[in-house]
């Protein structure tokens, strides 16, 4: 290679590295913030068809229960199925739509899964809704070595390989932009809005759409000729703090790019309390199935608890006798806790002052109140429990966890769950069995 073209080469290669930057630089200005939202199509009755597969094309209507139309499949709304829709009604014009009934629960597992799988790209995952989440993924890229719009796609596609269901996905750079996003394209769609594209997309969505414009603002701001985000946005600030309460006011500014609402890591109805209960037939005045009924419950809600992150300072448990009166007892826990056999220690050394062996009781609950962040508990130092103890139980418990995700809530439980699950079997309403994908690479 000759000098001049040597000099030409490095020209070359120099111009190409300073492009390749000046993109680079450009993307980010396009991104100050990069905020994901991820929304699950037709949730529930997706969740539905990923456990039977035989529902898949077909006009699936959830909701048979409450005898309304509480979600439907895009083949069922293709129809003219709506939401509230008697289920009398629906059975009348659209023959063929399979009406069945909801299963919260289920859906619950599948949302808890989708929330997991976001947290593996970030910690600052915000679970909105059953079926939406919010994710922080500013400074990602760097991270991981990919764009944004790549890491978009590698976790739509995970979801999707992992859960059987399909999101739709927007990416902005603000909340309220990454939720205009996410319902641009569905279902399964990606949508992307960096800061220079923003108007393109405004100008087509009408006022009432944007998250958290409520009808009454709409139809005020219509009469201002306000028919578009656009037309909103156009307004200025000046004119609409004239007019508007301050929250429309930060969606102006959200729309207009600059983010003013973070995403707050963990579950955004914050809980006051995990609780679970439930009634039983016949009644019964055996202590032993009594307890084991509450050894159930503390199971189910200390896993709900560890799925999200949080322990317990304080529990308390009730015995419902026949004639409908509560024998209630509330404990304080001497260390935050998510671990069942220490709160069934402290519910043991309670029983005695609920129970009255010449009563008949006909249900049973758990409650933990005072939920605190995991990562936010220390070790008491005046515990009876060694750090090694307590440590060794966490161990146990996320193997445990794992189990109860991969094969199902009743392959393992306590000894002292053991009459309760039994009587479950015997003589209990019958609980569906899921047959829920497992974690890992689904057909
Ligand atoms: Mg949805």
């Amino acid at each position: 290679m000759n000098s001049k073209s040597l000099q030409s080469s490095k020209e070359w290669s120099g111009d190409t590295v300073n492009k390749k930057e000046r993109a680079e630089k450009e993307f980010r200005a396009d991104f100050p913030r990069a905020i994901l939202h991820v929304d699950g199509d037709a949730f529930f009755v997706a969740c539905e068809v990923a456990c039977n597969p035989s529902l898949k094309g077909k006009p699936v209507v959830t909701g048979e229960e409450r005898r309304i139309a509480s979600a439907m499949s895009y083949e069922a709304k293709a129809l003219g199925v709506g939401r509230g829709m008697p289920v009398h009604e629906i059975r009348k014009l659209f023959p063929e739509v399979i009406i069945i009934p909801s299963h919260y629960r289920l859906y619950e597992i599948f949302s808890q899964r989708m929330y997991r799988i976001l947290r593996r790209y970030t910690e600052s995952v915000e679970w909105y809704s059953i079926d939406e989440c919010f994710a922080d993924i500013t400074g990602l890229d760097h991270e991981l070595g990919m764009s944004y719009e790549e890491i978009a796609i590698t976790i739509q596609d995970t979801l999707h390989a992992e859960l059987g269901i399909s999101f739709s996905m927007g990416l902005s750079v603000t909340k309220v932009l990454a939720k205009v996003a996410s319902k641009w394209k569905k279902p399964n769609g990606r949508t992307i809005i960096p800061l220079n594209s923003i108007p393109d997309y405004l100008q087509k969505t009408p006022l009432g759409k944007v998250w958290g414009i409520g009808p009454q603002t709409t139809r005020y701001l219509q009469q201002f000729g306000i028919a578009t985000a656009q037309d909103f946005v156009d307004k200025g600030e000046a004119w609409l703090s004239e007019r508007c309460a301050k929250p429309v006011l930060e969606i102006w500014h959200e729309l207009c790019g600059r983010s003013l609402h973070d995403v707050h890591p963990g579950k955004h109805s914050k809980h006051k309390s995990l609780s679970s209960t439930e009634t039983f037939m016949p009644p019964t005045s055996d202590p032993t199935f009594l307890f084991s009924e509450l050894s159930r419950h503390v199971e189910l809600v200390t896993r709900s608890a560890r799925q999200e992150t949080l322990a317990a300072t304080r529990v308390s448990f009730f015995l419902k006798t026949r004639d409908f009166r509560y024998r209630r007892v509330e404990c304080v826990m001497p260390t935050p806790t998510a671990l069942p056999h220490i709160i069934l220690d402290a519910i043991r050394k309670s029983f005695g002052s609920v129970y009255d062996p010449s009563m008949m009781y006909r249900a049973t609950g758990v409650t933990l109140f005072g939920l605190v962040p995991i990562s936010h508990v220390s070790q008491d130092l005046f515990s009876t429990q060694t750090e090694t103890a307590t440590d060794s139980s966490k161990k146990l418990y996320s193997t445990i966890d794992e189990i109860l995700n991969r094969f199902g809530s009743k392959t393992l439980y306590l000894c002292s769950s053991l009459t309760a699950f039994g009587n479950r079997k015997a003589g209990r309403k019958k609980e569906r069995n899921f047959h829920l994908p497992i974690l890992g690479k689904v057909s």
